[in-house]
């Protein structure tokens, strides 16, 4: 039997080994074996949980008392935060060992980790391709065999595209069962923390410790569906799904509908995710399961409300860093104002700045109707055609996370929307508040050597149902 110091100390060295990736902004040994020793202590009384002495990592954003926090942003360079994030706490309190801090994008605004103010991260599987993102760093540390698990955050599928492109599976559950308590503001009303593991069924124990009422965030939702919103919900609802799937020996999905959206098959998909979500949908129907297509109308539309919505919810909440009371403060200015002005200038990247830029002119006024309030009607009608599929057409929907394998590092750096258009299969979810996940279906790309994830979406609450249906996949 390993202990959770030799863990611990082999997933330092392994990250020590595959420094070139880049995957880590910050590493603490001495804090990392202190938590090792104190999980050893606990096994060895016999007090531990599932997942006590395992080795985790947590996206940047997540606030650490141990290790810096810098959101990939110069702004947050040295930022070192008095308390721990809840869920960083309650995967401490299970025992989990934490092995650094994570890069992503800066304040998770990206979709290739490119934009992380300490460089990329690179792709485990081929190093010319980025990781996808935000949470690149979190996709990549569980890709690259450094830890068994990580945290990541999704705003508008930054849990999911980089899990897929990085071959590794991830869960974005529904808005507000997770709390925000302690992770770095982006867009408040979209950002929900989610984990990056190996399998499904790591996944539900993760997200059955982190899943849980936290009244320091004020949309943490307390009951969902009649079920009190505490640990061991996700899991409870995880047992009685894989108990329901009664149907007959080699079809064990029998009765479930699965939802294929067909605007997720239109002319921009690649060919080769086009054909391993084809391959895995007809592994789910040999499974018992029964396709049936649905429509999502306003798919194409999620793009540009969320890229109204997301720059405008960021540029309030990165008001914030004003030079004044921590973070990156500008060696000269004259008088106040000038200095906030250039801390800003100097410290914010350009894919920030140009977000900060766009939020602040939606929410102006005379502009404010014109775009904030039509891309918030257009977010309620995304939800709503959710709904109406999930009412009487289907119990899950399935497709592509993003039409494309991994991108090559550099790629799109003269077409600044390119990233933003091949978000479409993710940002709609994450407008409806829906739980969804991202898991393994295959390879792509000129090489073949670029994974590609299936999507899983269920509707508000079934964290647990997807999970199940996902972990009958092979
Ligand atoms: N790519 C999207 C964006 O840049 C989503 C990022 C995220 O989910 N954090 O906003």
């Amino acid at each position: 039997q390993v202990s959770a110091t030799e863990l611990a100390q082999a997933a330092l060295d392994r990250a020590n080994a595959t420094k070139h990736l880049n995957i880590f902004l910050d590493i603490n040994p001495e804090a990392t074996l202190a938590q090792a020793k104190e999980a050893d202590q606990r096994i060895a009384e016999g007090k531990q949980h599932l997942l006590t002495g395992i080795p985790i990592a947590h996206k940047d954003v997540f606030v650490t008392r141990q290790w810096r926090t810098t959101a990939g942003s110069k702004m947050l360079e040295s930022y070192i935060s008095p308390f721990d994030a809840t869920v960083v706490e309650h995967l401490k309190n299970a025992g989990t060992v934490n092995i650094g801090k994570l890069n992503c994008d800066e304040f998770a605004m990206g979709s290739g980790n490119e934009n992380s103010a300490f460089g990329p991260c690179l792709n485990p599987w081929d190093t010319s391709a980025v990781p996808g993102g935000s949470s690149g760093g979190s996709a990549a540390a569980v890709a690259a065999g450094i830890v068994l698990a990580s945290t990541g955050t999704d705003t508008g599928g930054s849990v999911r595209q980089p899990s897929a492109m990085c071959g590794v599976s991830g869960i974005k559950p529904t808005y507000g069962t997770v709390s925000r308590f302690g992770m770095i503001a982006y867009g408040s009303s979209l950002d929900q923390a989610g984990p990056i593991a190996g399998s499904a069924r790591d996944l539900v124990e993760l997200l059955d410790v982190i899943s849980a009422f936290d009244e320091r965030d004020a949309t943490c939702i307390e009951t969902c569906d009649g079920t009190p919103n505490r640990q061991g919900r996700v899991k409870q609802a995880y047992l009685d799904t894989l108990a329901s799937q009664n149907g007959q020996g080699s079809q064990p999905l029998k009765g479930l509908r699965i939802g294929v959206p067909k605007e997720f098959f239109g002319p921009g998909l690649s060919a080769d995710v086009a054909s391993a979500i084809e391959a895995a949908l007809q592994q789910y129907e040999a499974l018992g399961a029964e396709r049936v297509e649905i429509s999502l109308p306003r798919t194409e539309l999620s793009i540009p409300a969320y890229y109204v919505l997301a720059p405008a919810e960021a540029s309030s909440n990165l008001s914030r860093y004003d030079g004044v009371r921590y973070g990156y403060r500008a060696k000269e200015y004259k008088g106040l104002e000038d200095m906030t002005s250039r801390s800003r200038s100097q410290a914010f990247g350009p894919e920030v700045q140009r977000r900060i830029m766009v939020g602040t002119y939606v929410l102006s006024q005379g502009y404010y109707d014109a775009y904030y309030l039509q891309a918030q009607r257009i977010r309620r009608l995304i939800a709503n055609d959710f709904q109406a599929a999930f009412a009487t057409q289907c119990d899950v929907i399935m497709g592509p996370v993003s039409p494309n394998v991994a991108k090559n590092i550099g790629d799109n750096r003269d077409d600044l929307t390119a990233d933003w258009l091949a978000d479409i299969f993710t940002l709609g979810v994450s407008m409806a508040g829906l739980p969804a996940m991202s898991i393994p279906c295959g390879f792509g790309g000129a090489h073949g050597n670029r994974p590609i994830g299936l999507q899983i979406i269920g509707n508000y609450f079934n964290e647990g149902k997807i999970l199940a249906i996902a972990d009958r996949f092979q």
